[in-house]
């Protein structure tokens, strides 16, 4: 038994084997909105396992794979991200003979894996918060190191900065 590009089912009873549900599914039909810092192009693709699991509970089991474009938050360039691959895991009480809609399930281990911070890369630099260079490209005159210097060495630094402005 096999459920190409739909969460929902009927399900009736399922083989000893279980059935597989596999396919793509938009962040539209997921509920997942857009924000200014997090765009979507591609839909999340889903490798998922329904398996009988005593009585007439099911258990769903697979990945998800996804991967958002965004705009950096340190230094504002277009960038994407792969989610880290995510492990469904399921169950479902007295399912048989039940309409069952997954969507909301799915939704939720996207969203357990969603960044808090847009990056183009983990280890973007950013822009120098004195003269606006991307440090990703070249080196300022500066030596402002936005992330790990100032404040130890000179706890003024960051007021300098900002008065200079
Ligand atoms: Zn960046
Ligand atoms: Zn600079």
């Amino acid at each position: 038994m096999e459920l190409k590009n739909t969460l929902k089912l009927d399900l009736i009873e399922l083989p000893p084997e279980g059935a597989r549900l596999y396919g793509e599914v938009s962040f539209e039909d997921l509920q997942i909105e857009e924000e200014p810092r997090f765009f979507f192009t591609k839909p999340v693709s889903y490798e998922l396992r329904l398996q009988p699991c005593g009585g007439q509970n099911v258990l769903l089991l697979g990945e998800l794979q996804a991967e958002i474009n965004l705009i950096c938050d340190r230094c504002g360039k277009p960038g994407s991200m792969k989610l880290p691959a995510d492990k469904v895991c399921h169950q479902y009480e007295n399912a048989y003979g039940k309409y069952i809609d997954l969507t909301n399930d799915i939704r939720e281990d996207i969203l357990i894996v969603f960044p808090q911070k847009a990056l183009c890369d983990r280890n973007c630099r950013g822009l120098c918060p004195k003269c606006g260079q991307d440090l990703n490209l070249e080196e300022c005159e500066c030596g402002v190191d936005a992330e790990t210097q100032g404040e130890l060495h000179n706890p003024w630094q960051g007021l300098d900065a900002l008065q200079l402005e």
